[in-house]
């Protein structure tokens, strides 16, 4: 389950509306990536649907219940963020068990998680190793796999390659990929860099000022951009 509604979403800081009414549903499994230049708002709508902002008019949805004023631990959401925040004196295993501590997962259930989670992230021979002593992207995948064990009902990644090296980038975008299809968990991504827009969606939203310019797949955005702006972003030339 993962289906996320946002009906009539608005957000103001102050003065400001940075989010102006919108409407945009997420289909269970979907991955659909978030796109547009910097400012745009890309952020902040994941920290709605993650509730880590309050949104400031309308309702947000998930798999059909209100969540509009229900607090982010709640939400069945995960936020995987470009920073690893991993404690660095905990071996691999204790920062992937965290969570689960702090949630009372009993230990069995625990290990079989953790397990699991290895296995889909390649991390089964680093359990035992401390932050420190992993590449970036392996880094990437630990807090990744702090999140699958909380078996969210979808995960959301504000720009989380960003941090990495080109070469490195292209192959955590591949694992992504890979591991969204074996979860077929709905994942929805933030970026600005339209190579991933076009290369991991199943559906691109994309953004600018705060609206919603253009939904649709990747084959569509690129055939068929609305308009300039689009076609400029992602598109071919019109
Ligand atoms: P993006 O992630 O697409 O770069 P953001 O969602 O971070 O964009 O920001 C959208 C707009 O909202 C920007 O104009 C930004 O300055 C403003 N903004 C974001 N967070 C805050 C905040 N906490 N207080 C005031 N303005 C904010
Ligand atoms: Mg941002």
């Amino acid at each position: 389950m993962g289906q996320i509604k946002l009906n009539q979403v608005t957000k103001s800081f102050g003065e400001v509306e940075v989010i102006p009414p919108l409407d945009l549903t997420i289909e269970d499994g979907e991955f659909t990536v978030f796109v547009g230049p910097s400012g745009c708002g890309k952020s902040t709508l994941l920290r709605l649907i993650a509730g880590l902002e309050d949104i400031t008019s309308g309702h947000i949805e998930i798999d059909g219940a209100d969540a509009t004023n229900v607090p982010p631990a709640k939400r069945g959401l995960a936020m995987v963020f470009q920073s690893y925040a991993l404690y660095p004196h905990m071996s691999v295993r204790k920062n992937i068990a965290f969570p689960m501590k702090m949630a009372g997962v009993p230990e069995d259930e625990q290990k079989r998680r953790i397990e699991n989670a290895a296995k889909a992230l390649n991390l089964t021979d680093y359990l035992d190793r401390k932050p420190g002593q992993l590449s970036g992207g392996q880094r990437q995948r630990v807090a990744i796999g702090r999140s699958i064990v909380r078996e969210p009902a979808a995960f959301l990644f504000d720009e989380p390659l960003s941090n990495l090296d080109a070469a490195l980038r292209v192959g955590m975008r591949l694992e992504i990929s890979e591991l969204h299809k074996r979860l077929e968990t709905t994942m929805i991504y933030v970026t600005h860099d339209q190579v991933e827009a076009m290369t991991m969606a199943d559906k691109i939203v994309v953004l600018r000022a705060g609206f919603i310019e253009q939904v649709g797949s990747p084959l569509e955005l690129y055939h068929e951009p609305r308009n300039e702006f689009v076609a400029g972003f992602i598109g071919s030339p019109k």
